[in-house]
């Protein structure tokens, strides 16, 4: 991704879009540390800047076919009943959260699990993040199992 613009930052802008340009009345937020911590309250309640706005815009165009949005709507396409959602998001926690060990474990616990997926392809036209479903899998098993 390109670099923010100066001033802002991910979870300064968030904080700012989540708090005031949006009818959010509560968010679990996990946070690495005592600089993500101040980072990110010292942009809640206080409204978008034009640098908060473009770096929102930069995080939502990196994440189109990149980041899962956890809407499901690819299960009801899936005959094998690979549960998409949940597999990314844990590789999620893996790669954003940085707890391998949490995410290994909840990916063991799955009755299915990327191996299940036959890459036939159907659900990705339905994806509106435009994943590639089944690479996104198969990098997800990489990591988890
Ligand atoms: S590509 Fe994989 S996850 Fe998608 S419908 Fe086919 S088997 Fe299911
Ligand atoms: S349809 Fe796409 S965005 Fe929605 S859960 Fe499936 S992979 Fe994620």
């Amino acid at each position: 991704m390109r670099k923010f613009p100066a001033g802002t930052s991910t979870y300064h802008a968030l904080a700012r879009w989540l708090t005031t340009a949006t009818d959010l009345t509560a968010a679990v937020i996990q946070i690495n540390g005592l600089d993500e911590f101040a980072d990110t309250c010292s942009g809640a309640g206080k409204s978008m800047r034009a640098s908060d706005a473009r770096a929102i815009e930069m995080m939502t165009a990196y994440a189109a076919g990149r980041v899962c949005g956890l809407c499901n709507t690819c299960m009801e396409h899936c005959a094998n009943h690979v549960p998409v959602a949940d597999i990314l998001r844990y590789e999620r926690y893996a790669t954003d959260y940085r707890d391998l060990r949490r995410a290994r474990a909840l990916y063991a616990r799955l009755e299915v699990d990327a191996r299940g997926c036959a890459a036939c392809g159907r659900c990705v036209e339905h994806c509106p993040q435009r994943m590639q479903i089944p690479d996104a899998l198969a990098a997800a098993h990489a990591l988890l199992a």
